[in-house]
């Protein structure tokens, strides 16, 4: 993080993408995500649960897992709340804490999957994320209500509390350096390690990131990942070029995608995985004329200047 008074604090991001769980950005909005990194946006990922729950790998593996998939990606920060794996829930409390999230990182653009769905954790918090953007703007609401626990996993997630200007900045990784330049916020200070402890934050030490003091913040766009569910998406983004990427941030989850004993009746093989993966960008990239696609869905209506700039074409 840098040292200086104004930025880090808020985190202001451009993007954040929140999902149910550890490996469902990647999954529904991956592509995106690094599109938008190397057009120069700074991106964010919001886990609400840490996959303690998960039939293979524990939730330790799986922050470890998410670390290597965030840096693939570029984004700029990913934070996992501590609520239960299987149970999220739209509680008060719950918006609170994701509300607390909205305020300190201040997206423009917010990416919440899709409301209907099979998994009851993936449609919840797009109901959840939504009515939490909607708590995040009200100037009187204190979302101090929600304190959430002060376990840490190994790989050092950071809790709402601490995290606050801890950008993990994994764009720094020399293997990612041959990249587009999204390392805007890198300083010899945070491009050597992920120094999460809140001692080392001279800015929390006075105080200043305390969530009840954070000003409101709603994001002006909420966009949908509809890529879990069957409906048709009302735009598509190209991500022909970030396809390969995409899908290595996927596999940045060994405990869950390399073959394996554990939960292989329920689990496809590696192969069947890269094939299903391919198949369906390929149908929403077939959907926009491109190669490969991420569906998305908003509420709004599109809004045009000129006619004839209007992408994809009819006939
Ligand atoms: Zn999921």
């Amino acid at each position: 993080m840098t040292m200086s008074a104004t930025p880090p604090y808020p985190l202001a991001l451009d993007i954040l993408a929140i999902a149910a769980h550890r490996d469902d950005v990647e999954q529904t909005c991956g592509g995106t995500l690094l599109k938008m990194a190397q057009l120069g946006h700074r991106t964010g990922i919001l886990d609400l649960t840490k996959g303690e729950m998960g039939t293979r790998g524990s939730a330790e593996d799986r922050a470890r897992e998410a670390l290597d998939a965030a840096k693939i990606l570029c984004v700029s920060w990913r934070h996992a709340l501590d609520i239960p794996d299987g149970r999220v829930e739209n509680t008060w409390e719950n918006r609170l804490k994701v509300a607390g999230i909205i305020r300190q990182t201040t997206p423009r653009v917010l990416i919440l999957p899709y409301w209907k769905g099979r998994h009851p954790d993936h449609y919840t918090a797009s109901i959840l994320g939504y009515e939490a953007c909607f708590l995040a703007g009200l100037a009187k609401l204190d979302v101090n209500g929600a304190k959430e626990g002060t376990r840490h996993d190994s790989t050092r997630v950071t809790t709402p509390t601490e995290e606050a200007g801890h950008d993990f900045n994994p764009a720094v990784a020399p293997s990612h350096a041959g990249g587009q330049d999204v390392r805007r916020a890198v300083t010899p200070t945070n491009a050597g390690g992920h120094d999460f402890s809140r001692a080392a934050n001279p800015l929390h030490q006075k105080g200043v990131l305390s969530p009840e003091v954070l000003p409101p913040h709603r994001p002006f766009k909420i966009i949908y990942a509809t890529l879990y569910y069957d409906t048709r998406p009302t735009f598509v983004v190209d991500i022909t070029d970030q396809f390969e990427a995409r899908f290595d941030s996927l596999m940045a989850y060994k405990t869950q995608f390399s073959d394996q004993e554990a939960g292989k009746g329920i689990f496809p093989a590696q192969a069947e995985i890269r094939a299903r993966v391919e198949a369906m960008a390929r149908y929403y990239g077939m959907l926009a004329g491109v190669t490969y696609g991420e569906p998305f869905l908003q509420k709004e209506v599109g809004l045009v200047e000129d006619l004839t700039q209007i992408p994809v074409k009819s006939i």
